[in-house]
């Protein structure tokens, strides 16, 4: 097991060139923000927004546009009704599904469609009730994306491994890993106070960083979001998993030494000028 290091952010953060646009920096689609969960996908856009992703859109149910628009106008929308939603898809480096998505039969449906378009180009975050339809229907694990990330937190991940919690041991989770996407290229971010980053070769590293403040709904939606920003930026691969994880705890960290509690959308906030040091 490997403690993730600070290092990391100086290693994935890259100064941008100036002869460079929004297209270099990434498209990210997130898919979610049912009619009662709206906060959680604004969260989610808000940490790939602020985590620097060229161009971000959101998926999610039509009475959430006025509150993402109010908070976030660079973020574009669809209604996730929207016949024009696979197209989109296709268009994506990354697709981050489940912060607010709810486990509905029409979400099933999302994400079965979402399973059926993604490509061996693409990056696919799988977070929230994404995770507990899995659970419910191993079938709609999508199966063909260049790279798959999940980021539930341990009963998230208990009801889809089926492992309880007391025996979520490296192990466990490494076989269980592979069994949900087998031959694939697959990353377990294991939520939690010291959170472990899994990847199907059987690495395993640890984020010394976090602390208690963080324990506040949104937390996971904003750290989704920044996964999806980071991979869209700096590509889909491990390294820019465990440099999302370790920063999000950093300005969590940074807040918690001001504050009783750590609001997600701060993290968010702090971002631009933090992810600046490492440059
Ligand atoms: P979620 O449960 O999906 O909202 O995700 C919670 C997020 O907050 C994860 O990134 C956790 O690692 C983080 N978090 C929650 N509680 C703590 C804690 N006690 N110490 C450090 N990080 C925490
Ligand atoms: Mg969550």
């Amino acid at each position: 097991m490997t403690e993730i290091k600070q290092s990391i952010l100086t290693k994935v953060i890259a100064k941008r060139k100036s002869n460079t646009h929004k297209g270099n920096y990434g498209r990210i689609l997130l898919i979610g923000g049912s009619e009662n969960y709206g906060g959680a996908i604004i969260m989610a856009a808000e940490g790939a927004l602020k985590s620097g992703a060229g161009l971000v859109s959101v998926a999610c149910h039509s009475i959430n546009l006025n509150a993402l628009h109010a908070r976030d106008p660079e973020v574009m929308y669809v209604d996730w009704r929207s016949s024009d939603l696979p197209q989109l898809i296709k268009n994506m480096d990354v697709i981050v599904c489940g912060p607010g998505l709810g486990a509905t039969p029409f979400a099933q449906k999302l994400l079965l469609q979402l399973g059926q378009v993604v490509t061996n180009q693409q990056t696919l975050i799988l977070d929230a009730s994404a995770l507990d339809l899995i659970g419910q229907n191993r079938s709609l694990a999508p199966q063909n994306a260049k790279l798959v990330i999940l980021t539930p937190h341990q009963m998230e991940w208990q009801r889809l491994s089926q492992i309880r919690i007391p025996y979520q041991t490296d192990a466990a989770n490494l076989t269980a890993l592979n069994k949900l996407f087998p031959g694939q290229n697959a990353i377990l971010v294991l939520k939690s106070n010291h959170t472990k980053v899994y990847t199907s070769n059987k690495d395993v590293f640890v984020n010394p960083l976090g602390n208690p403040g963080m324990a506040c709904g949104g937390m996971g939606d904003t750290l989704a979001g920044i996964i999806g920003g980071f991979t869209a930026q700096f590509g889909g691969n491990i390294d820019s998993v465990i440099a999302a994880v370790y920063l999000h705890s950093l300005a969590g960290d940074l807040i918690a030494k001001d504050e009783y509690v750590v609001q997600p959308t701060k993290i968010s906030a702090l971002l631009p000028k933090l992810m600046l040091k490492f440059v």
